[in-house]
């Protein structure tokens, strides 16, 4: 039903190409909003590369990678604390096994779609390609809602919605993680029922405790990757965050390390937030602080507004995003689409140099348009925010070997990955007339050459 739109590199137009491209796309998932945006992203960068080169020519690869190899729905059915019977629905898309087991976390989250999950796991497959580890791509969830519900209940849908999905991980195929909803409390249920359905302890899931099979830095690892890729960033102008004001967005896994990285080089961080505002600190938001931040999300699980109880000289501004307070770097670290083409004129007006995404295609195509037009420093999710799934593929080694590595020997394994994804973005990234990086092509083209060539190397599978 395809034809081949780069059989003839030379007639069309790009943006013929790149138009003919998405329309097809859009025809199999035209309500597929997030997905048609994430892959919108890639064929704009990735497109006028592959026409370059010809060993790409005539092999649909890119359609073959915005088709998912696998997707998987079912029911979960679980009983809450009142004895009334509830259901959700789980999924997981097994997106690429090119260059690896499928991997990728579980979102647990009422807005979970399969379009979100598309995206996710879509943006999964060129960002574990850039960690250099060999890890396919997908992800998962649930359209179950965490807030509010007691450690019985999360328990008791964890289970239920493991008793499904065993049959189709293992350590050598699909091996899930962590994300938004999905902490170490979470994991560790779902690896109990893992365990006893299938009378084996492998190293199915990251993000496990450290006594049973966790590696040290993985809670840590996303926020503090995403800071070490933004020092690179800065490093590559001559700065560095030392002295520098940051705003971030999110107050979970993700921006409590990245506040905390932050903090340990030198920068200032003031605010942070959740769906019902943020916060801001102007004297800034110390280790202490933090501590106490760290204690009310993950332990009385409770809302960022209580910090201005504790804390009052911070003020608490509800139902809106931190991108209007004046910043030198901003880390979106809360969820996809939080920062707006209005944000990032906000954002530019007030002087911000760096921003550097912790969360999953936080910034729209628009926000995005406008950093690169202001030619600032842009880096997205798929480069900065790969140093949690990179570290979980250190626990996945670290599993294999029977071998725990020690907090500095991870930490800087880490480094060095976040190192070498800026390197790869420059490779492919770097305008060698004006030396402005764009970190979204770099990141794109990087990611796809590694799966593509596998693939092409696997033939038609
Ligand atoms: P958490 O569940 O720990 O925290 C999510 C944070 O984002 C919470 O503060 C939450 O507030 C806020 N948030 C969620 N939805 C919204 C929304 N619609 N509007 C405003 N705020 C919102 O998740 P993580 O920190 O793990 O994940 C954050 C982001 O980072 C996600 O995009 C995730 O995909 C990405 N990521 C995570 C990785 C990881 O290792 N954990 C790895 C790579 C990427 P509230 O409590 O009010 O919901």
């Amino acid at each position: 039903m395809y034809f081949n739109i780069f059989n003839t590199p030379n007639i069309q137009k790009m943006e013929e190409k790149i138009k003919n491209f998405l329309d097809l796309v859009k025809e199999r998932n035209g309500h597929e909003a997030e997905f048609i945006q994430a892959v919108e992203e890639v064929a704009e960068t990735v497109i006028p590369y592959i026409v370059k080169h010809d060993i790409y020519h005539g092999k649909n690869i890119l359609l073959r990678m915005v088709e998912p190899e696998r997707v998987i729905t079912f029911r979960v059915n679980w009983v809450d604390d009142t004895g009334e019977i509830q259901v959700n629905r789980g999924y997981r898309v097994q997106m690429n096994s090119a260059i690896g087991p499928y991997k990728g976390g579980l979102r647990f989250h009422p807005t979970v779609t399969m379009s979100i999950l598309k995206f996710l796991a879509f943006e999964q497959v060129f960002k574990n390609s850039l960690t250099t580890l060999p890890m396919g791509g997908g992800k998962g969830g649930s359209d179950f809602d965490p807030k509010g519900k007691s450690d019985n209940e999360i328990m008791r849908f964890c289970h239920a919605f493991m008793s499904e999905l065993f049959r189709h991980i293992g350590p050598n195929t699909d091996i899930p993680a962590g994300d938004i909803g999905v902490g170490g409390r979470e994991i560790g249920f779902l690896f109990g029922m893992y365990k006893k359905l299938k009378n084996e302890f492998t190293g199915v899931l990251t993000g496990k405790g450290m006594t049973w099979g966790g590696s040290l830095i993985r809670p840590e690892a996303t926020g503090y990757g995403n800071v070490y890729f933004a020092e690179k960033m800065l490093q590559s102008n001559g700065d560095s965050f030392k002295g520098k004001t940051v705003v971030i967005s999110g107050s979970g896994n993700v921006a409590q390390y990245a506040a905390e990285k932050t903090n340990q080089l030198g920068g200032k961080v003031i605010t942070l937030s959740d769906s019902s505002g943020y916060i801001v600190d102007p004297d800034g938001i110390n280790e202490s602080k933090l501590a106490f931040v760290m204690e009310l999300k993950n332990i009385k699980r409770g809302r960022i507004s209580e910090y201005v109880v504790k804390y009052p000289s911070a003020k608490f501004v509800a139902n809106k995003t931190p991108w209007e307070v004046k910043c030198d770097v901003a880390l979106p670290c809360a969820t996809q689409n939080e920062l707006h083409g209005k944000d990032a004129d906000l954002l530019l007006k007030n002087g911000c140099i760096c921003v550097s995404e912790g969360a999953n295609m936080p910034s729209t195509k628009e926000a995005i348009y406008k950093f690169h037009k202001a030619k600032i420093l842009f880096a997205p999710g798929k480069a900065s925010n790969a140093g949690g799934v990179a570290t979980s593929g250190l626990e996945m080694t670290q599993n294999s070997l029977r071998y725990n590595w020690t907090r500095a020997e991870v930490d800087e394994k880490l480094k060095d990955i976040m190192s070498n994804i800026h390197d790869a973005c420059i490779k492919y990234g770097k305008d060698e007339k004006t030396g402005y990086i764009d970190y979204v092509k770099g990141a794109n083209i990087a990611g796809f050459v590694k799966v593509a060539d596998a693939m092409l190397a696997q033939g038609v599978v």
